[in-house]
């Protein structure tokens, strides 16, 4: 097998006395997409947090492509090949949405415009669906629309892993269609991707493996449907 892309070891993060992440390892394979999940409350977002250096962590070592990435700042991860998208989306109302997606090239409102940077925002716009919105302004996308940017932006970065944070929450049954297609595709073009998501048919159809936390832990590590089906991580969702 090649080397992992991304590699957590012994990763932890405590808030005061609560222990959110606690010795926390696992591999990311060049190419998979893989689940990141677990009841609420379990750590997931505070991992995906040490991984784009949103945080320090207490112990432990994160790499990619076998080099530190641990104790950089996020805008250091960032530019080393880590993307992601918040829960809350962060766009900029009053810019148009090539704009948007232009910030994801490190494009300043001011800064000229150049075949180069325009054509990339178009094909990352394309990819998410977005290509006929592109001069709209962001205040006048609808919510999916709103969420098809935030990855446009980080797709703009052409990442080289990509972390997506309950991307598909909050959409109806043929956005969500839409949605795991648009994933899909964005695998396909060569990202590895690692998704925290509550919604069981997406992990099902996109994942390749699953890491399970539960109370800042790894519980379970394996195919969505191994995974799922144990004993272990059945408990601790019932247990939410
Ligand atoms: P998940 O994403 O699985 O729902 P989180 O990583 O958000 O879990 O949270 C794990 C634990 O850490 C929770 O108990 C949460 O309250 C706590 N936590 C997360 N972020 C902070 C923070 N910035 N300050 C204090 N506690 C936090």
């Amino acid at each position: 097998m090649t080397d992992p892309i991304l590699r957590l070891n012994g990763v932890r993060k405590a808030f005061g006395g609560l222990v959110a992440v606690n010795d926390v390892s696992f591999d990311l394979h060049r190419g998979e997409i893989l689940g990141l999940i677990g009841p609420n409350g379990s750590g997931k977002t505070t991992t995906m947090n040490l991984i784009s250096g949103a945080f320090g962590m207490d112990r432990g070592t994160i790499t990619l492509d076998g080099a530190v990435i641990s104790g950089l700042p996020a805008n250091r991860v960032a530019r080393k090949g880590i993307a992601r998208t918040f829960q809350l989306l962060r766009l900029i109302d009053d810019m148009t949405v090539t704009e948007n997606a232009a910030v994801g090239m490190a494009f300043r409102p001011g800064q000229p415009w150049n075949a180069e940077l325009v054509t990339r925002c178009q094909t990352y716009l394309e990819v998410v669906g977005l290509a006929d919105k592109a001069g709209l302004e962001v205040s006048k996308l609808t919510y999916i629309d709103q969420k098809r940017l935030e990855l446009a932006r980080a797709l703009a970065m052409e990442p080289k892993v990509l972390l997506l944070d309950e991307w598909l929450a909050g959409l109806n049954a043929t956005e969500l269609r839409s949605g795991i297609e648009i994933i899909r595709k964005v695998r396909d073009m060569g990202t590895t991707i690692i998704m925290v998501e509550h919604v069981m048919s997406a992990i099902h159809s996109l994942c390749d493996r699953c890491v399970v936390m539960n109370a800042g832990g790894k519980i379970a590590e394996g195919t969505p449907a191994t995974v799922l089906t144990d004993p272990h991580v059945v408990e601790a969702y019932l247990g939410e």
